[in-house]
């Protein structure tokens, strides 16, 4: 069985004591946007706010929240048009004098967002304006480096403020890619089971049955998953919002990142630019589910209804390259043990590559 302590002592008080920062503001519906500046009250986060949007979020949300937080609060603005080490600095420079930071916009910008005030030891609301992946609500930001995007340690969001007008409007392939990254889950716990039993991991059964639970719905649900549907973007931010929590009750991404997330994250380097995150783990989780003897089939079914994709060719990459990911996927994050890491070769690659073309 798992040893689990999930009381919260004051740091250095005993190894053994586990923190869990949570959200504390979460806002989830129909023109949310208008309750930002009730949040940041709410919230006591200072007086002096930095939007930081991305140059289509700007127009679409960010000049709205700036006006809106301009009647009580100091604001001034950044615009992160990429992802770099170059723009966390300049981003950084532009929060000098600003007490919290909100992120608006898609992954990049909440990431950006998410480094900058976990450097500055400033607190950051995440908006998003699409349901792409789980980073929207949890302590981990993913940075592009020269090998590939790394995944960095920060804080999670204070406050969540999400409008499903504004989400249910973004592209469906985006929505699709976070309702994959939600289905990980199972193959993400199945693994963080398999390294309890076989490498003595500590797990966190609280952790563990949020996660499946948020996935389940998900599945259950992948049916009334439909583009541009305000209903459905529902259904999509609750579930990303509830796996940011499972992995902040974890301590980590355990819960929502196993196998499936190494093969993905190889995919994403060996084939810059093609897919999505959540696509590149989607195709993942059906490979890993297969892996650990579970219903791969009903994994696939499912993607396909939301319209995500389940083979390498959906996404315009060479069956080869996903061979040479699915080899590579052990090489990434190599201290986190899956079932990927337990000896594929490339004979194995080709068979379960091949496998995702089955009727
Ligand atoms: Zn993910």
């Amino acid at each position: 069985m798992s040893a689990e302590s999930i009381k919260v002592l004051k740091p250095g008080r005993t190894e053994r004591s586990r923190w869990m920062q949570l959200p504390r503001d979460v806002v989830i519906g129909h023109d949310a946007l208008a309750h930002v500046p009730a949040v940041c009250s709410d919230l006591r986060l200072g007086r002096s706010a930095l939007v930081v949007t991305g140059t289509h979020t700007r127009d679409l949300a960010g000049k709205r929240i700036a006006g809106d937080l301009a009647e009580s609060f100091k604001v001034s603005t950044f615009v992160a048009e990429t992802i770099s080490l170059d723009v966390i600095r300049e981003a950084e420079k532009a929060a000098q004098d600003a007490d919290f930071l909100i992120g608006v916009g898609g992954g990049r910008v909440i990431d950006t967002a998410k480094i900058v005030s976990y450097n500055l030891d400033r607190q950051f609301i995440s908006v998003p304006t699409a349901a792409s992946h789980d980073g929207i609500a949890s302590a981990r930001a993913s940075v592009p480096m020269e090998q590939g995007s790394s995944s960095l340690a920060a804080h999670p969001p204070i406050g969540i403020v999400a409008d499903t007008g504004i989400i249910a409007m973004a592209p469906h392939r985006l929505t699709a890619a976070g309702c994959a990254d939600i289905i990980s889950n199972y193959t993400a716990c199945l693994d963080w089971e398999l390294a309890n039993r076989l490498k003595g991991e500590l797990v966190s059964d609280y952790a563990i049955a949020l996660s499946r639970m948020t996935a389940e719905l998900l599945m259950k649900n992948a049916r009334n998953i439909k583009p541009h549907a305000e209903d459905s973007a529902w259904i999509v931010i609750k579930a990303l919002v509830s796996s940011g929590v499972a992995m902040s009750i974890a301590g980590s991404s355990r819960p929502g990142s196993g196998g499936e997330h190494k093969f993905g994250h190889a995919l994403e380097r060996l084939a810059p630019g093609k897919a999505l995150h959540g696509e590149a783990c989607g195709i993942g989780t059906i490979i890993s589910m297969y892996l650990h003897g579970g219903n791969w089939k009903e994994i696939r079914d499912a993607l396909r209804f939301i319209g995500a994709p389940t083979t390498p060719c959906d996404l315009g990459i060479p069956d080869d390259v996903a061979v040479e990911a699915l080899m590579m996927a052990k090489d990434i994050r190599p201290e986190r043990f899956t079932i990927i890491d337990m000896g594929i070769t490339r004979e194995s690659a080709e068979h379960l590559i091949r496998m995702l073309y089955e009727d």
